[in-house]
């Protein structure tokens, strides 16, 4: 169990946020951990207490909850639950994805929002804070339903977005099949062409070059930089990816071209070791199809072998948990510890327990948090919004080349801020801080 280790000026703060976002647990566990680091920024800076720019900040601006009354192909009425959570306008409009799965409550929404707030603070760029998302299951529902439930979500949804005030996004569950429909139904509505609305867009139609790309080459741009740090690179490291989605797809096929090679890959099924590298193609091939598995993989490559229980049990270098929430847990972190692993970064958003951070970083693990590492995917969507407004496309190469720029910025944000604030070379403290000091700033500038 992890317990709290918080400032006495802080811990009102946390028991307040306890209190009054009764049961969701995930909400807590984000804001505490934000909330740990912060005491040395309090001993320089009091204004911020004194202010209560901290209370403020762990206070959602607006919370929508609405219901997604939908036609299934059988023609049964489906009620589903949407979200949005208008975190933080401080830095630009509230800015995040939107995620589908049965999984998905306020307290879930509540938390992606709150890390979204810090993680596109350290971006540094004019984007605020958000998240939403719906508690529907789409998995094995047809286009026709899946584009029926995307318009009654933006029925509601759309009087509470635009350019210039929420620019929601995918997550999981959400890629451009759906922001498609979403965007239809929003230009149906509001009758007008408006871009700037939505990130992750089909190209011909607003769309940037590398968005789909950008979280999980964001990552592996973020690690290059950490290995970089310790004078060390991607050669020869053994690279274990949790997760088969878009994130996870991406980051393995650029660990491969920075000269790693991941050697382990899962998803809900299992996992399966490939100690030659995963072969992206044979991967992408067995999970095109519907229900497709990664366990699957093992039967169609020679020296390949399924396996099911903890990916994290398989000895790698570099660990890169890219499936959800609270995937990697204290005992996963123990495997990875005594097997060697020198660097875990988070391509989902808090996939690793705090107990797990615990024992990592006591252990010397470097550990780089998703709102520094995952970075990438919102920054492109940042990239796409500056296209929209200025009616532009760009290059592929000038795209990727504003990636990497931005997570070198981040990385080497994290380590100046984590070394002015007492902590050198601590990833967490630095995210936390620099992202918390960008905001907090912008908004004593801009008054209660
Ligand atoms: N869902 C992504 C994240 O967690 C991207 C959000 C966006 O592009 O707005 O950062």
């Amino acid at each position: 169990m992890h317990v709290p280790q918080l400032d006495d000026r802080l811990q009102d703060v946390y028991d307040a946020v306890v209190h009054r976002n009764g049961g969701e647990d995930e909400f807590h566990q984000a804001v505490c951990e934000v909330l740990e680091t912060l005491g040395p920024v309090l001993d320089a800076h009091p204004e911020y207490l004194e202010s209560g720019v901290i209370e403020r900040l762990v206070e959602p601006e607006r919370q929508i909850v609405f219901r997604v009354p939908w036609v299934d192909d059988d023609g049964r009425v489906q009620v589903s639950r949407g979200f949005r959570t208008e975190f933080s306008s401080t830095l630009g409009p509230y800015k995040g994805g939107l995620r589908f799965h049965p999984s998905v409550d306020a307290g879930i929404v509540k938390f992606l929002g709150f890390e979204q707030v810090l993680k596109n603070a350290l971006t540094g760029l004019p984007i605020g804070g958000g998240k939403g998302g719906s508690d529907v299951d789409l998995r094995g529902r047809s286009d026709g339903e899946v584009m029926r439930f995307c318009q009654s979500f933006m029925t509601e949804l759309h009087r509470h977005v635009g350019e210039h005030t929420d620019v929601p996004a995918g997550d999981q569950g959400v890629s451009a099949r759906e922001i498609g429909f979403l965007f239809g139904q929003y230009k149906r509505i509001t009758n007008r062409f408006e871009p700037g609305v939505l990130t992750g867009k089909g190209l011909d139609w607003g769309g940037s070059r590398v968005r789909t790309e950008a979280t999980g080459y964001g990552l592996a741009y973020f690690v290059r930089e950490v290995l970089a740090a310790h004078d060390t690179s991607f050669d020869g490291k053994r690279v274990v990816v949790s997760g088969a989605g878009n994130v996870a797809l991406y980051a393995i096929e650029k660990v491969h071209q920075l000269g790693g090679t991941v050697v382990a890959v899962s998803d809900s099924s299992g996992f399966v070791v490939d100690d030659d590298g995963i072969d992206l193609e044979l991967l992408r091939e067995v999970k095109g199809g519907r229900g497709g598995q990664v366990t699957d993989y093992a039967d169609q490559r020679d020296g390949a072998t399924a396996g099911d229980g903890s990916i994290w049990q398989v000895p790698c270098d570099v660990a890169l948990p890219c499936a959800t929430q609270n995937e990697l847990s204290d005992k996963d972190a123990a495997a990875l510890v005594e097997n060697g692993c020198r660097v875990v970064a988070e391509g989902a958003n808090m996939p690793t327990t705090p107990e797990a951070v615990d024992l990592l970083r006591e252990a010397g693990v470097l550990f780089a948090p998703g709102k520094a590492s995952n970075a990438g995917g919102v920054a492109t969507s940042a990239f796409e919004m500056q296209q929209n407004a200025a009616r532009e496309s760009w290059t592929a190469d000038d795209v990727d080349g504003r990636l990497e720029t931005v997570m070198s910025d981040i990385h080497a944000r994290c380590l100046e801020t984590a070394e002015a604030y007492g902590s050198p070379g601590d990833y967490v403290a630095g995210a936390n801080i620099a992202g918390f000091r960008k905001v907090a700033d912008a908004m004593l500038a801009q008054g209660v």
